[in-house]
């Protein structure tokens, strides 16, 4: 069981790494794929900003003469001649990126390759920024003015940051989601923790309260039998009472005890290997002749062979007794069969009675400790729901297997099945 669950819990961390691994994996691409449109786009922009510069127009003309600090064609100063032009060229490649679907912060300087003039956008990036660049080489009109090779060069500032805020429609809810199926699983497994706890609880006051009652239970049985001595007449039927509800309530004291021993986890069956042929027979016919006073037919078929198989005879008797029983309990008219044979290497016990039986839903959970079926004709059985739960537990540690195969109304068939011991 232990085991198990932390093969569980190994599962889900393996998982949620392999999750975080692919969705890393998954951003990378998306990253790459959003590097490699924005390198088009930004191919579009340059043809556009290239082709836009490359005849003579008002723009052109302007930059020309910001640089050749020409102001002969205007009224104004040089310094205002060169502002106007680095605003009108910084207006003209931001319209350029937004209509090509750029809509991040950049920079740029327009300057011959030799250095010996250049214009400035009116921003620029800090020193330390991370900046792209991407040159554009000019044609036409300002290189033809210059006659020299004129580059509009742009800047891009950490482009990565750009190109995540783009992929936080995915990468955000990638993140949320694992988060929440580890606040999910966190939740799960506190209350997995916490109900244990609390059925652990529960078990051991039960099996320290149960173990409490031994001793009055003993000394009522032992005053009852002193009285009964020197008792009057009329006095020994409620002497007889006495005593007899005093043996239901040991058996009841054994079973609950038996069943918290089977559980406890440092408990191990003395398993040996015995032929249970004969410890099976004797016990049908002890219960044959306890059922023979009373309304049940009880039919019994053992095959001719051995039953060779690892086992504990008590606990696996007191199994059979508890399947018996049952049959009993919930038959109005019991007709019960008893059926052992071997079949590909299984000991195999099947108890047939025409009772009740169970429906599909309650199969599931009439194994469960204390759990009884809540219909009102049951209910009038007595019972505690320990009987299959002790049926179980003692056959798994058997290593073998319970099945129930039952219709409603018209009967149950209960099978166990355990492995034959080979040499
Ligand atoms: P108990 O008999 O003490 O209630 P068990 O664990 O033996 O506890 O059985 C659990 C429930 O399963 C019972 O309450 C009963 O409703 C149902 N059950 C068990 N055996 C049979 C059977 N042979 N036919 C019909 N119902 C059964």
């Amino acid at each position: 069981m232990l085991k198990k669950r932390n093969i569980y819990i190994a599962i889900f961390f393996v998982s949620l790494i392999g999750l975080a691994v692919i969705q890393y994996q998954y951003l990378r691409i998306g990253l790459n794929l959003a590097k490699l449109q924005f390198n088009t786009k930004l191919g579009n922009v340059s043809s556009d900003i290239a082709k836009g510069l490359e005849t003579e127009n008002q723009l052109t003309f302007l930059i020309g003469n910001a640089l050749k600090e020409d102001t002969s064609y205007f009224t104004n100063r040089i310094d205002s001649v060169q502002e106007a032009s680095r605003y009108f060229l910084n207006d003209y490649i931001t319209e350029k990126l937004v209509t090509n679907g750029i809509d991040t912060d950049f920079t740029y300087t327009l300057h011959s390759k030799d250095s010996s003039f250049y214009l400035q956008s009116p921003k620029r990036f800090e020193i330390n920024d991370n900046v792209e660049s991407y040159p554009i080489e000019l044609i036409g009109y300002l290189p033809r003015e210059f006659e020299k090779k004129v580059v509009l060069e742009l800047q891009f500032k950490n482009l990565n940051s750009f190109f995540l805020s783009k992929l936080n429609g995915l990468t955000l809810p990638s993140i949320l989601f694992i988060l929440g199926i580890c606040i999910a699983v966190i939740w799960v497994l506190r209350t997995y923790y916490w109900q244990r706890n609390v059925i652990t609880t529960t078990n051991e006051f039960i099996n320290n309260l149960t173990h409490e009652l031994k001793t009055p239970v003993f000394s009522i049985g032992l005053a009852t039998k002193i009285l009964e001595e020197s008792a009057l007449n009329e006095q020994k039927p409620i002497l007889g009472m006495i005593r007899q509800q005093v043996k239901r309530l040991t058996v009841h004291i054994d079973k609950v005890l038996e069943l918290g021993n089977l559980e406890s986890s440092n408990n191990v069956l003395k398993l040996e290997i015995i032929d249970f042929r004969p410890y099976l027979f004797k016990l049908c016919e002890e219960f044959a002749t306890l059922v023979a006073i009373e309304e049940v037919q009880f039919i019994y078929d053992l095959q001719q062979e051995n039953f060779r198989i690892k086992a504990e005879v008590f606990h696996l008797e007191n199994t059979i007794n508890n399947i018996l029983d049952n049959a009993k309990k919930y038959s109005a008219r019991p007709i019960i069969k008893l059926k052992a044979y071997s079949l590909n290497n299984q000991f195999i016990i099947e108890i047939i009675d025409n009772g009740k039986g169970i429906s599909e839903e309650e199969k599931k959970k009439i194994f469960l400790k204390y759990y009884r079926v809540t219909d009102t004709e049951v209910q009038s059985v007595k019972g505690y729901g320990l009987g299959l739960s002790y049926v179980k537990k003692v056959i798994e540690k058997h290593k073998g297997k319970v099945l129930i195969e039952s219709e409603k109304g018209k009967g149950s068939k209960v099978s166990l099945k355990i492995p034959l011991y080979n040499e």
